[in-house]
């Protein structure tokens, strides 16, 4: 288990995420961990946790927060928010997080567009494997991962 140094904390880092649009309703979190039961990602990503990144923003874990690769896991797909007993926004939240992400130097601003990218290839991908699904076909589908990884390199 990792230690935590709260004198190293950021006591200032809960209020500038809070401040800013999105990032207010992360307040009223009382960590029941709803969000965590029910998160897709958590289901194939066992270190990705929403209550656990709210419960560090909250005690200033600012570097280990903002400089996580796990902020990029989310795939924005609200479901946390529809269970959330206290209308937390968690992928608003995760929008602020990156956000602060790339101005404080954590990761280069491409990597928005990187997201964009990769999330319409999946989605693109989704749809051709419904369409041999629902028709009960199986017509190749072309998939190069190792090509399209490189290509966003
Ligand atoms: S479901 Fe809502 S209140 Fe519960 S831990 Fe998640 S964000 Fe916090
Ligand atoms: S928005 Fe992100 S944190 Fe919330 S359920 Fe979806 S993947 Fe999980």
């Amino acid at each position: 288990m990792k230690e935590i140094w709260l004198n190293q904390s950021d006591p200032n880092f809960k209020f500038e995420v809070a401040n800013r649009l999105g990032g207010e309703s992360l307040k009223a979190c009382f960590a029941c961990g709803a969000c965590t039961g029910a998160c897709p990602v958590k289901g194939v990503n066992d270190d990705f946790d929403p209550r656990k990144i709210i419960r560090m923003i909250l005690l200033g874990l600012r570097k280990e927060v903002l400089g996580s690769k796990l902020i990029w896991y989310c795939c924005l797909c609200n479901t946390c928010s529809f269970v959330c007993p206290q209308d937390v926004k968690f992928s608003q939240v995760m929008g602020v997080l990156r956000e602060m992400a790339i101005e404080d130097g954590f990761v280069h601003p491409s990597l928005q567009d990187t997201m964009k990218n990769i999330d319409r290839f999946f989605l693109d991908l989704r749809q051709k494997v419904l369409f041999n699904v629902l028709d009960k076909k199986d017509e190749l589908i072309e998939f190069d991962l190792k090509e399209f990884v490189k290509s966003l390199l």
